[in-house]
């Protein structure tokens, strides 16, 4: 059986692709055990076989269920004597288009795997976060937290939305000595991003491509840190301060832009 052996541990959401899997990579090679968990049981497969089934339990997961939640969770548990070093909400889905030209029911599922998932996982982990010690939920927001971006209206919303969960929690969870922080990435090349939006992204700005191995280096970096949002690349700290200061020069700005 897949087993952590006394190594620190990390579990990870949507670790099939993008920034999950580079994070599950990163941490392998740090000597950390890994969770992998993910919808894409074929992602996961391959992610295991690269890592070595002794380093990497790999389980199917969808996390807007909280019943698969449980199981996984408790698989994790069992391998590593009901520890966990990191929980690393990552799973979300995008749709782009009009708000009112887009299925409603399709929109309640951003809302289901992006917020409710990473509900879903919290409560779900935290007993084993509370167990571990320096413990540090982390989770996936985005720069359209900064300011809510049209022709991703409901994204925006939910990314929104777990950035205030993380801020909350981080207060809530001193109790138990947990820290909560999160990552709000700009444009990442991942299985995410159109390829025409990928190249047809600026050469430079904030919203130039960045490679899914920096978010994997944020979430090292997060774990030896009190930060509270990192911002991949830097710069688009700016904007989350433009949006606080001047929402409707930043509304304008982007209301200048909208190519879906
Ligand atoms: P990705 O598509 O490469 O990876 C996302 C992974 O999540 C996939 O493996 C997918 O199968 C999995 N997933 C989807 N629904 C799931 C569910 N219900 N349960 C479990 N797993 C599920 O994209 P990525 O860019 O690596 O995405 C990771 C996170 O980063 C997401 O939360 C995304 O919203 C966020 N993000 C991405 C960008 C970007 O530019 N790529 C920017 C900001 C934030």
């Amino acid at each position: 059986m897949t087993h952590a052996a006394g190594r620190q541990s990390i579990f990870i959401t949507g670790a099939a692709s993008g920034m999950g899997r580079e994070t599950a990579r990163l941490f392998n090679q740090k000597g950390w055990f890994v969770g992998a968990f993910d919808v894409d049981q074929a992602g996961l497969q391959a992610l295991q076989a690269e890592l070595g089934a002794e380093n990497c339990l790999a389980l199917a997961l969808d996390v807007s269920s909280k019943s698969q939640y449980e199981t996984a969770v408790s698989a994790f548990a069992d391998a590593t004597e009901g520890r966990m070093d990191i929980l690393f909400n990552n799973a979300g889905i995008a749709m782009r288009g009009f708000f009112d030209e887009m299925p409603l029911e399709d929109q309640l599922r951003v809302v289901q795997v992006n917020l409710v998932g990473v509900m879903n996982g919290i409560y779900t982990a935290l007993p084993l976060l509370k167990a571990t010690p320096n413990a540090l939920c982390f989770t996936t927001s985005s720069s359209s937290a900064t300011m809510g971006m049209p022709l991703i209206a409901v994204y925006a919303a939910t990314k929104h939305a777990v950035k205030g969960l993380t801020e909350a929690l981080s207060n809530e969870f001193r109790r138990f000595d947990v820290r909560c922080a999160d990552v709000l990435p700009g444009l990442i090349r991942t299985g995410m991003p159109s390829d025409d939006l990928l190249a047809n992204a600026p050469a430079g700005g904030p919203f130039r491509v960045i490679e899914a191995i920096e978010v994997a280096e944020t979430v090292w970096q997060a774990y030896s840190s009190d930060i509270l949002h990192w911002f991949v690349p830097a710069e688009l700290a700016d904007l989350d301060k433009a949006a606080g200061n001047t929402p409707e020069i930043l509304r304008d700005k982007l209301g200048k832009h909208m190519t879906v």
